[in-house]
């Protein structure tokens, strides 16, 4: 019999759930995963089921404990991490959600955030302290204005909201819920680095912010309470029963833990759904000049909190799917490889996706998905091209906004993510930033991220410092473009943008 012990992570991202099981070096000994089912009831919506995602997530819990082949008895903790902003609201008396999960990516609150920059901030002092105190732009992006929209349009639930029957969370808060016993006692919570994407919470008091509950008129009562990032919130109920769980991180702040970026100046790139750079600023919080996020970056127990700046673009990954469902020119997201690689360069082609605005570092909602430079020669390898470069371009935006706040420029940049399976794009993301891209081992940070905060919870895993020493690195891509070629590529793209800009009144 072994006596080797195991942590869990339950990563629920925007495109699937998985569950991952790391053993004491970090490495992964099964996987379970599940693809999410997008609901896109009208342009601009993004909807999740909430409950097929906890069913999912008890599926994958039960193959990754089931690859691993070993008695669940052997963890001793889980971790939880999952697509941040994502609003679920939900009856806590019959554990069923009272709308579709709202996703981060969803545009349908814009008329709400337009009220509360007109009616309630009539003051232009007042939307930038709302910003100040979170650190985000007023944005539909963040959660505040999702759970306001579900507020007024779902028949009664104002009245069951103030009257404490229900809910609001993350996907953290409702997978902790549902893990702890749901109806029968669960936990209510969320963490600190999920609570700081709300647009609802204090940056330096780490507590939901009066002022802004009222702004958006969401009841305090359907809050969870928040908690750091590293501690045990409460113990799983019928799956892996007793088990503690023991980490939250939202999951760019996870992948920037499983990266081992503890410390000031460290970065990672996390390339999903969207594209986050996050830059690790210590304790202290830095209000960016150009367009990216400040947010926290995990808080371990009763230590203080670790921010970071961020860099959030919205398309990329679901770029690729986009190519996938929409165009049908690919028909698995790996096959934009080799339709990339069938031509020898974009042939002309720009394409800016802005499918839901311009995220960082524009933040404009007015602006709309263009593809420029076409000709008759383009062909579908040109616009698979361009859409891999459209990721690239992007990142490199982020990341000379990022240089430009801290006044270090990074010398390289760690990836992490679904498409950094891409290698094309890696080389290209490479020659476009100039500086080195760096793969590690377990490309799955997002998942060991939330390991590493669960394990040190529970004293599976000592101190940053242990953890530290598990990052490996696998391969390096180098810049291969000249100065010139780099500058000349930016230009045209930064041409492609402008045109993208303007499109909605
Ligand atoms: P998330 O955590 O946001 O769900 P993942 O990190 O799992 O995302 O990455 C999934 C995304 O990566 C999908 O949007 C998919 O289109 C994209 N993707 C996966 N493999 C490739 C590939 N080989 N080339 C380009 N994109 C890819």
């Amino acid at each position: 019999m072994t006596t080797e012990r195991y942590v869990l992570a339950i990563d629920n991202g925007t495109t699937s759930t998985r569950a991952i099981v790391f053993d004491h070096d970090g490495m992964k000994r099964g996987t379970g995963q599940l693809e999410t089912t997008q609901i896109f009831p009208k342009s601009g919506w993004v909807e999740h089921d909430p409950l097929e995602i906890w069913a999912n997530t008890q599926t994958v819990i039960t193959e990754a404990v089931s690859q691993a082949g070993m008695e669940s008895s052997a963890i001793v903790a889980v971790g939880i991490t999952n697509q941040r902003e994502t609003a679920v609201v939900w009856n806590t008396q019959t554990g069923r959600p009272v709308y579709n999960a709202i996703v981060w990516q969803d545009t349908r609150s814009q008329y709400i955030v337009d009220d509360v920059a007109t009616v309630h901030g009539s003051e232009v002092s007042d939307v930038s302290r709302y910003s100040s105190v979170t650190g985000l732009p007023l944005a539909t992006y963040f959660s505040a204005s999702k759970i306001a929209w579900i507020l007024e349009h779902v028949p009664g639930a104002r009245t069951s909201a103030e009257r404490g029957e229900l809910a609001f969370g993350t996907i953290d808060s409702w997978l902790v819920w549902n893990l702890t016993g749901g109806i029968n006692g669960g936990v209510h919570i969320t963490d600190v680095t999920n609570a700081s994407r709300t647009y609802l919470m204090n940056l330096e008091t780490l507590q939901w912010e009066e002022e802004l509950l009222e702004a958006f008129s969401i009841p305090r009562a359907m809050l969870p309470e928040i908690k750091s990032s590293s501690e045990i919130y409460g113990h799983c109920s019928e799956i892996l029963p007793g088990v503690p769980v023991s980490g939250i991180l939202g999951d760019q702040q996870a992948a920037t833990f499983g990266q081992a970026a503890f410390t000031a100046g460290e970065a990672k790139n996390t390339y999903g759904t969207g594209n986050f750079l996050i830059f690790n600023t210590g304790e202290e919080i830095i209000h960016s000049r150009n367009g990216l996020l400040t947010t926290v970056a995990y808080k371990l127990g009763t230590q203080p909190a670790h921010y970071a700046l961020e860099g959030s673009i919205a398309v990329t990954g679901s770029l690729i799917q986009w190519l996938r469902d929409n165009l049908g020119i690919i028909s698995s997201a790996a096959e934009v490889e080799t339709l990339a690689l069938s031509v020898e360069d974009n042939g002309g082609a720009y394409f800016v996706p802005a499918f839901s605005g311009l995220f960082a570092p524009h933040w404009r909602p007015d602006a709309r998905g263009v593809i420029v430079g076409l000709t008759r020669f383009v062909n579908k390898g040109h616009i698979a091209r361009a859409a891999l470069e459209a990721v690239a371009f992007q990142t490199q935006e982020v990341l000379q906004a990022t240089n430009s706040d801290t006044g270090v420029p990074l010398s390289e940049v760690r990836v992490d993510g679904g498409m950094i399976a891409n290698e094309t794009l890696m080389q290209f993301q490479a020659n476009i930033l100039g500086v080195p891209v760096i793969r590690p081992v377990v490309a799955e940070t997002t998942a060991l991220g939330a390991a590493y905060a669960a394990g040190l919870a529970v004293g599976f895993w000592s101190s940053t410092d242990e953890l530290r020493t598990l990052w490996k690195e696998e391969k390096r891509w180098l810049p291969q473009f000249t100065q010139e070629e780099r500058e000349s590529r930016l230009r045209v793209w930064n041409k492609a943008v402008q045109r993208s800009l303007n499109w909605i009144d």
